[in-house]
């Protein structure tokens, strides 16, 4: 458990060296058997060592270490209930949250939309930490990897804490290039159609250096 807590921390201090949160915003969870290692609530990333280990069970029970998990454990559980998530990473990313405040879906502005299983919806407000948020965020996913949550951030998952990570970089890169493109006076951006962006997602599966042998 304890290399996976190494992995979850290096992660955790990434997202705040590349600017996706500020502070002690946001929070990353990785899921190790029937355990999930979380990120403690308000604890600065860069403090963090391998005493402060946190572990919960899927229903939110303490099973390892004595600090205060995430105040999002609602969100991070209810993505390893419904989904076969292996790491959830959330953060603050700036133009991420700026386009939640926008619009209810994140335009097709590029390809890539694909990788993340289509448009990225916009879950409706709620206050942080609580169990509606959590319930807007597994609407707000279905059949995606990662969503916007309004007002507030942004919310990936993947088969691995890098894959979480890349999720959320690209759904933070998404978001900055809708911004500019539509920030361009008396021009809107054109859109990806549906049918491309499922040949896309067809040919993203085989993407990439294929296997020796
Ligand atoms: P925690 O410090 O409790 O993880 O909270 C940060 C956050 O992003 C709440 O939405
Ligand atoms: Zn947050």
């Amino acid at each position: 458990m304890l290399s996976a807590w190494n992995e979850l921390v290096a992660v955790a201090r990434r997202t705040a060296a590349e600017g996706l949160v500020v502070g002690t915003s946001g929070n990353v969870s990785v899921r190790v058997g029937e355990n999930v290692l979380v990120t403690p609530s308000g604890v600065p990333y860069d403090r963090l060592g391998p005493d402060d280990l946190c572990a919960v069970d899927l229903e939110g029970r303490r099973t390892a270490g004595c600090l205060e998990p995430t105040s999002e454990l609602p969100m991070h559980l209810a993505v390893y209930r419904h989904t076969g998530a292996r790491a959830v990473v959330h953060t603050h990313a700036v133009h991420a949250t700026a386009v939640s405040t926008l619009v209810t879906e994140l335009p097709a502005v590029h390809y890539m939309t694909a990788a993340l299983g289509g448009p990225v919806r916009v879950a409706p407000y709620a206050t942080y930490g609580s169990d509606e948020l959590a319930a807007h965020m597994i609407e707000a996913l279905d059949a995606r990897s990662a969503c916007l949550l309004r007002n507030h951030g942004t919310i990936a998952y993947g088969d691995d804490l890098d894959q979480a990570y890349d999720r959320t970089a690209q759904l933070e890169w998404m978001c900055r290039l809708w911004l500019t493109a539509s920030s361009v006076p008396g021009r809107t951006p054109t859109l990806i159609p549906q049918d491309e962006l499922r040949r896309v997602a067809d040919k993203l599966s085989g993407y990439g250096q294929k296997p020796p042998g």
